[in-house]
């Protein structure tokens, strides 16, 4: 199973899972579907769906795009109302699995100032159990039997004060981040919570410009957790597999 970065920041974020048998799986659609179709080599009807988190913009955008191209996209039925209605849009529950393709999805809701924002767990026989989990302050579930992650590390608090103090940022900015973002600190603490004796890939998503720090992340999660840790970035390639070999 392949992992393709085509964005991963609040510019926009957009994420392929292709399996070995041609399926793609995206997730978000926060980056135009041309964009997209480039990258895939204009293959698609590989595309079997598109799993959005939540309705803002750098996640879901460009929604519209793969409805009228006739892509199935599935989220949660509040992110749904902040849609256009359409016959493609499949709005699924926390908790209930679906099937896309030879993918099992799991949404499970997160906390962030959405609608009604979902975090993904998703299987597929390549990959296993695979987390996908961005825009949330922290989560309030553990996750069992994981292969691979997917995480969100927005911020460092530390930085984010200093830009506060430095008169970078407004001190309102931090209230919203902190009540929204996943920082460096929750992170370490979520990955401390679960059992990662099966996990390969720990890939750090959606970084927030100002307020993190690409190697020191990297670092601090490849320390804690003595795991391949990857920073996503566009054109970031990573095999997620079940074995490590
Ligand atoms: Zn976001
Ligand atoms: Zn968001």
């Amino acid at each position: 199973m392949k992992l393709k970065v085509l964005g991963s920041s609040s510019k926009g974020n957009s994420y392929l899972l292709e399996s070995s048998s041609g399926q793609i799986l995206v997730l978000e659609a926060g980056i135009r579907l041309a964009e997209i179709k480039k990258q895939i080599e204009f293959k698609i009807m590989d595309i079997i769906g598109c799993l959005i988190t939540h309705e803002h913009g750098d996640h879901a955008a460009y929604a519209n795009q793969f409805t009228e191209a006739a892509i199935d996209v599935y989220c949660s039925k509040g992110t749904a109302t902040k849609f256009k209605p359409h016959h493609r849009i499949n709005t699924i529950t926390a908790l209930d699995s679906v099937r896309i393709g030879e993918f099992k999805v799991v949404p499970f809701n997160v906390i962030h100032d959405a609608a009604e924002p979902f975090g993904y767990l998703i299987n597929h026989p390549e990959c296993g159990t695979t987390l996908f989990l961005t825009d949330t302050f922290y989560s309030e579930f553990t996750f069992k039997g994981l292969n691979n992650i997917i995480l969100e590390v927005n911020y460092d608090v530390d930085i984010l004060d200093a830009n506060i103090e430095s008169g970078r940022l407004a001190p309102s900015i931090k209230s919203r981040i902190i009540t929204s973002h996943m920082s460096i600190q929750t992170a370490l603490e979520l990955l401390e919570a679960n059992d990662l004796s099966k996990v390969n890939n720990i890939v750090l998503i959606h970084l927030s410009d100002g307020n993190s720090h690409e190697i020191n992340f990297k670092k601090e999660i490849e320390v804690a957790t003595a795991k391949t840790v990857t920073v996503a970035d566009t054109g970031t390639e990573v095999l997620l597999n079940k074995t490590p070999f």
